[in-house]
């Protein structure tokens, strides 16, 4: 998403394009550019095809509705089941949440499953991050969570079971 917005800004040369286009060059070479543009969209609706496919996906695995998402509790309460601002995979509070951590490769970096997160699909990535998130919501902290995602009962891809698997070590 953040190749796409920097290419328009060079193309189309306005101002505010051209001032930004430093900052995100070096926000696409922390991320992956090609692998995400798939599921999470582009330009300035990306996060909006993002919070559509996770919420769809937390449908798919029969994450309970209520618990798809949650309000945003430290801004104005706007009920997301993706986050585009947190950059730890995601969190739950009292719904599940994934959030653009997914897209940093180096994410679990010197940590359990470290080794293969650069490997997995974005879309692994989020099916792993759902797993966790609903397995803390009802085991209540993340040492549990690791421990209880590796045996998920959730129908998650299977690069996404060996994430888990990993993560608990
Ligand atoms: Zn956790």
């Amino acid at each position: 998403m953040v190749s796409e917005q920097t290419e328009d800004a060079v193309q189309q040369g306005h101002g505010p394009g051209a001032v930004e286009q430093p900052v995100r060059r070096h926000d696409v070479s922390r991320l992956e550019p090609v692998p995400i543009l798939g599921i999470i969209g582009v330009d300035r609706n990306g996060f909006d095809v993002a919070e559509t496919y996770v919420r769809k996906r937390m449908r798919q695995l029969a994450i309970p509705e209520n618990q798809i998402g949650e309000p945003n509790y430290g801004g104005y309460g706007t009920w997301r089941a993706f986050d585009p601002n947190g950059q730890l995979g995601g969190g739950c509070v009292t719904g599940v949440v994934v959030d653009s951590g997914v897209l940093n490769p180096e994410l679990l970096n010197r940590k359990k499953g470290g080794r293969i997160y650069p490997e997995l699909t974005v879309r692994e990535r989020i099916d792993a991050a759902i797993a966790h998130e609903y397995a803390e919501l009802r085991h209540g902290s993340h040492a549990e969570a690791l421990k209880a995602a590796a045996g998920t009962e959730l129908p998650i891809m299977p690069g996404a079971r060996r994430l888990c698997r990993a993560m608990a070590g």
